[in-house]
């Protein structure tokens, strides 16, 4: 899975989604994070198509919204999903939340048939917790590829960190700039002037060194040829022990149907 992605949330105009699609495409990008509920995945395989990339190049994920987790229902949002986005296949199918329809066995069971009819090519989970990955990963045979959550540096995520190095499980942020939130911290700005870099790049440079890929939402690109460079920058031990050592725990995404321990 390409480390650094494009994501798409509130990137709502039809014509603008799919122009930061191609855009990101032709600039490098080779993953592009959607779903169901953001209402763009028409706009984004129309920016998929529009750009001078293979399909076979780019990794494409998608979600299933949480009141279409029943087994028919996966299934069929599957192929809806598949629909809008041009394609026969996807890269990736996250359970956007483990949240209402959500029963693990009947839902990641139909991802499983998924992934035998070759739908889908990785299983993958958004929001979950230590204790919903365990049973997660005994509901089913295949993997639990990846879970999505937020992580940036004001959310480091350090015992879900611990427990996915554990079971190998790729962790996926999201909101990786704390949705601007980054870009007030001293430490973080600090870094950026001594590395002439963006805050956004610092905090897209920390991530990658808690091997960890990211997903920052650019629309224009001013922010997605600024974000793509974060590859370039390289933090010192001492950077990222500063970053580590900053104490805060702030979620941004916390809506009523999160899981209790929020
Ligand atoms: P984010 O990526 O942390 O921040 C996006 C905001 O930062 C936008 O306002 C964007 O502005 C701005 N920005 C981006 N690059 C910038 C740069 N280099 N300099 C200055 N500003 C910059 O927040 P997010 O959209 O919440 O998270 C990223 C993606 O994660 C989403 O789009 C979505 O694909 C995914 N996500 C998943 C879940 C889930 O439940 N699984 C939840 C939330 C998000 P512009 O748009 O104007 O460029």
């Amino acid at each position: 899975m390409p480390v650094l992605g494009l994501g798409t949330w509130e990137n709502d105009d039809a014509e603008q989604c799919a122009e930061s699609v191609r855009t990101a495409l032709e600039a490098g990008y080779r993953h592009v994070d959607t779903a169901q509920i953001y209402g763009n995945e028409d706009a984004v395989g129309d920016g998929i198509a529009a750009a001078d990339v293979d399909r076979e190049d780019v990794f494409l994920a998608t979600k299933v919204w949480i009141d279409e987790l029943s087994h028919d229902d996966v299934i069929e949002s599957t192929e809806e999903s598949l629909d809008r986005l041009g394609t026969d296949y996807l890269d990736l199918l996250y359970v956007h939340w483990p949240a209402r329809e959500y029963e693990a066995e009947e839902t990641l069971g139909a991802l499983e048939e998924l992934k035998e009819d070759g739908k889908i090519d990785r299983i993958g989970v958004s929001n979950f917790e230590p204790e919903h990955l365990e049973t997660a990963q005994d509901a089913i045979d295949a993997p639990i590829f990846a879970n999505q959550v937020e992580m940036h540096p004001l959310l480091q995520q350090r015992e879900l960190r611990e427990y996915c190095a554990d079971t190998d499980i790729e962790l996926v942020a999201y909101s990786p700039l704390a949705r601007g939130d980054v870009f007030d911290v001293d430490v973080i700005s600090e870094i950026a002037d001594a590395h002439d870099a963006s805050a956004a790049q610092v905090s897209l440079a920390w991530l990658r060194e808690k091997g960890v890929t990211a997903i920052p939402k650019a629309t224009g690109e001013d922010h997605i040829r600024d974000n793509w460079e974060s590859l370039g920058a390289s933090l010192s031990d001492e950077e990222v022990e500063r970053i580590d050592d900053i104490d805060r725990t702030e979620r941004q995404v916390h809506p009523d149907f999160a899981p209790d321990a929020w």
